[in-house]
């Protein structure tokens, strides 16, 4: 085998900075000082947080996306003793991911917040690290477009598409010798919970998931299964494969990501540790490898690893991801909107956990076969049903 080639110079702008997937990306950086530099750090409104990394990391940039927290980022970062330039709202953000000295942006804003600047990114051409699944599901085949007509290079950070990514990086590997792909799913926390008890749980149980940690809207979705449904039309669009050759097996131990299954029989699976850092270094490092910090496998001393098929009635949302993608060019922002809408209301403590998959797929059924003949279509349609969502949500709150 030839030696590894080391990973080439990134400069990197890190949408979502001091969220989950920020925490993670920066501690990759971390353990590849020689080869990742930061130009932005954004964050929404937690400007101490972002004022302190940037004293670590110190980007040209420190981008508020709430324009109302530039005074507390100006003075944390005077505080901090930071050079870095503090810049505010939805332009700054634009102009960080599309500026000609960044090279490579992770995408890593909580929900369809982030499709400004994703999409920007794609715009820009640049390397694009993908996490913000809503982006990508809100916009769909646009954003595919717009990324492959600007030259931009899409790789996912989300773990099971990062895994069928390494999967079917094989050489001479044709689509049409895939036969299906796997996304995996641990089932969160209630995969085991009585059905009739899944009304009384709390944000804070909801946000426990066995596995992972990260950031409570998707915690939330992992548990409802959404989480799964976003991830299979995320599939559908990054690998150009129908829904149909999509499929998820529950495996609670979260240690086999992905599997692509080839028409010769053969299963190509990836596996890793749980952490997030190891898509990550595999996406800025691409096609080089380098060090995430995270631990190797030690299969021996591991649980046994098991697969099973998806409890429907446990895990409606994911079969409403499968709806959406046989209906009009603007379900999938319908649906991840009201979802969106329906995980706030839970978060917020006014509905119940059960009543989430009641208002997505009322949402759904209402507006998703809505047509769609341009972005702005589909971004319309996306701001029609969480009008229509915080309406149920309100009477399921009443
Ligand atoms: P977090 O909630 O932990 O972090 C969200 C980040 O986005 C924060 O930096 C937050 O800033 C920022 N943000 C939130 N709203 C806005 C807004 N309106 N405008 C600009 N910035 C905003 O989320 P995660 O890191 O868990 O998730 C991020 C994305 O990555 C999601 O799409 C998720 O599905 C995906 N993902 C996450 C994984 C994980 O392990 N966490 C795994 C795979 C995918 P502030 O702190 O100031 O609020």
């Amino acid at each position: 085998m030839e030696r590894s080639a080391a990973m080439p110079r990134r400069s990197i702008t890190l949408l979502g900075a001091t969220g989950s997937i920020g925490a993670n990306t920066l501690d990759v950086v971390r353990g590849n000082r020689e080869s990742c530099r930061v130009f932005a750090l954004t964050a929404h409104r937690d400007a101490e947080r972002l004022a302190q990394l940037c004293a670590e990391f110190r980007p040209e940039y420190a981008v508020i996306a709430d324009s109302r927290s530039l005074p507390q980022l100006e003075e944390s970062l005077r505080k901090h003793r930071s050079r870095t330039r503090a810049v505010a709202g939805e332009e700054a953000l634009i102009e960080a991911v599309s500026d000609a000295a960044c090279d490579t942006v992770v995408a890593g804003i909580a929900g369809a917040a982030g499709l400004p600047a994703t999409l920007a990114a794609a715009r820009a051409g640049k390397r694009l690290l993908l996490a913000n699944k809503e982006a990508l599901v809100a916009a769909g085949g646009f954003f595919m477009q717009i990324a492959r007509d600007n030259g931009a290079q899409l790789l996912p950070i989300d773990s099971e598409h990062n895994a069928v990514f390494q999967c079917l990086a094989q050489p001479h590997a044709a689509l049409h010798d895939v036969e299906k792909i796997v996304l995996t799913a641990s089932g969160g926390p209630f995969l085991k919970l009585p059905l009739d008890q899944l009304d009384a749980v709390t944000p804070r149980q909801a946000c426990t998931h066995p596995n992972w940690k990260m950031g409570r809207k998707i915690s939330v979705d992992s548990a409802t299964m959404m989480n799964k449904g976003l991830e299979v039309i995320e599939a559908r669009w990054l690998f150009d494969l129908d829904a149909a050759r999509i499929e998820v097996w529950i495996h609670p131990q979260s240690i086999v990501h992905g599997l692509v299954q080839w028409k010769d029989g053969s299963t190509l699976a990836q596996m890793a540790q749980p952490d997030m850092r190891v898509p990550i270094a595999n996406a800025l490092a691409w096609p080089a490898r380098a060090a995430s910090g995270a631990a190797m496998l030690d299969l021996p001393q591991s649980a046994a690893l098991e697969f099973r098929e998806v409890e429907r009635a446990r895990f409606p949302c994911l079969a409403l991801a499968y709806d959406a993608l046989g209906m009009g060019a603007a379900a999938a922002a319908v649906l991840n909107a009201a979802n969106e809408e329906a995980v706030g209301a839970f978060l917020d403590g006014k509905i119940a956990f059960t009543d989430i998959v009641r208002v997505n797929e009322q949402t759904l059924s209402a507006l998703g076969a809505a047509t769609a003949a341009t972005l702005d279509d589909v971004l319309d349609a996306g701001e029609r049903a969480r009008q229509h969502a915080a309406g149920l949500t309100a009477r399921l709150a009443g």
